[in-house]
């Protein structure tokens, strides 16, 4: 960790008994509760079903082997069953409902009782303060607020620690600088394609974070980013930047998070229970192979849900966390499964072409791939935004380094992209998660 305070062995967990826990009583925690939110979920509209046309007996349910019994939920289901087909208790004892942000198409409705958002506010803060947050840190939380999950969820987290939170939300970023300023920000949460905006207004306005701010820490996360977009957000503001992954559907922030190892991050397996399948067999996949994460919520009371199909794609990290944490680690998510393009019989995830431009120098913050839709097959093409220092070369440099850029996003997914290379903060931001990916329909190329 680049600037946070040494930490005492002592003085690393949040929850030392839990996160350390030797692996087979971790597994017993995991059995003991996975019985019980199955029998809980018994009581639920959606479950009842399934487990009556499935012959599921949640009595025999003996082993976590047996989870496999239970077919997998997929977020079509969450969306027949909309909106409380999945509730296990009365509406009179909900105390919050959030959504997912509507990424692949209509939003999922999601609903917490209060012991629900007790215990999602604990592992929150078990995330941030695995990373070195503590008292006295003062949290400026840069997610959306509201339905969103990553506002309200990291919120709680932060309060439960005892930062001093500055719920700013997204956007404005002059006010989010002259906050950072003002009042001494030591952590923030942010989308990490925003963080890159945000080092670019800073440079526009001569602001050097290393010298005027006190920050230490990001957390990033709540869309796919390459490692080379952490190493600039990192390297800019002088921080220690830690990718942080949830969805909605069980809970929202704070189901996997690095530790200071940065190997991959912590999925708490207190709180689910991860496999890794083929999304095409929907068998498992080898320990180490990438696949789609399914997650299983053992402690969720209004709204269990078991198997969920996230179609997030990762792989187990093999191996003991140098941390001590015995709780298993996931990579780094490299798309979703329904990010991926099929350009000329080749299957591409946009997190490939990411990696590729971040490792280059002269590009800058953003870029935008485009997929025309043609009879002939569909071609692809990339705007790339060029760094100011870059961009106004004459333009045999300028051919040179279109041409550079090409070669490398071939040699990586083995298609010829069309590069065109753009001003400095010429291409469309969002203020939300970055939209990466333009589908054009029969349009010349
Ligand atoms: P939506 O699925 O509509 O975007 P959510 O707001 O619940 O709704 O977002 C959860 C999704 O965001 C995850 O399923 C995943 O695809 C993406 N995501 C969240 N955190 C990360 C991360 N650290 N890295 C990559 N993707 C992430
Ligand atoms: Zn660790």
């Amino acid at each position: 960790m680049k600037n946070s305070p040494d930490l005492t062995p002592n003085d690393v967990y949040w929850e030392p008994a839990l996160e350390t826990l030797p692996e087979e009583e971790l597994k017993a925690l995991q059995l003991e509760r996975l019985k019980e939110v199955i029998n809980r979920a018994a009581s639920s509209p959606f479950y009842q079903k399934v487990f009556k046309e499935y012959k599921v007996d949640p009595a025999k349910i003996r082993s976590l082997d047996d989870l496999r019994r239970i077919p997998f939920t997929t977020k079509e289901d969450l969306r027949q069953w909309y909106p409380y087909g999945f509730l296990t208790v009365p509406k009179e004892k909900l105390v919050r409902m959030h959504s997912s942000s509507g990424t692949t198409g209509k939003p999922t409705v999601v609903f917490y009782t209060r012991r629900d958002l007790d215990s999602w506010a604990n592992l929150v803060a078990r995330c941030m303060y695995m990373t070195g947050v503590r008292p006295g840190d003062v949290f400026q939380n840069m997610m959306g607020y509201g339905l969103f999950t990553g506002g309200l969820g990291f919120h709680y987290g932060a309060e439960k620690i005892g930062c001093l939170v500055i719920p700013a939300g997204p956007g404005n970023t002059k006010r989010q600088l002259f906050l950072m300023r003002e009042f001494e920000t030591t952590v923030v949460h942010i989308i990490p394609s925003y963080a890159l905006y945000v080092a670019e207004v800073c440079k526009a306005e001569g602001i050097d974070p290393k010298k005027e701010f006190k920050l230490r820490i990001a957390f990033i996360g709540a869309e796919p980013h390459a490692e080379g977009i952490r190493q600039r957000i990192e390297d800019f503001f002088g921080i220690d930047a830690f990718n942080s992954y949830g969805l909605s559907e069980v809970n929202g922030p704070g189901v996997a998070f690095e530790c200071p190892y940065k190997q991959g991050m912590h999925l708490w397996e207190d709180a689910y229970i991860v496999e890794i399948i083929d999304p095409e067999t929907l068998e498992p996949v080898p320990e180490g192979e990438e696949g789609e994460l399914v997650l299983t919520t053992l402690t969720r009371e209004g709204m269990p849900i078991l198997r969920y199909r996230t179609r997030d794609l990762t792989r187990i990290v093999p191996g003991k966390c140098p941390c001590g944490r015995t709780h298993k680690r996931i990579a780094r998510i490299t798309g979703r499964t329904d990010d991926m393009l099929i350009i000329k019989g080749v299957n591409i995830y946009p997190i490939q072409i990411e990696r590729v431009l971040m490792d280059l120098p002269e590009v800058g913050s953003n870029y935008l791939i485009e997929v025309h839709k043609k009879e002939t097959g569909d071609k692809l093409s990339i705007k790339v935004e060029v760094k100011n220092d870059f961009f106004y070369e004459d333009m045999r440099y300028l051919e040179k380094l279109r041409k550079k850029i090409g070669r490398k996003v071939r040699e990586e997914i083995l298609v010829t992209p069309k590069v065109e290379l753009v001003e400095p903060n010429s291409l469309p931001r969002t203020e939300g998660k970055a939209k990466r990916v333009i589908i054009k329909e029969n349009v010349n190329y």
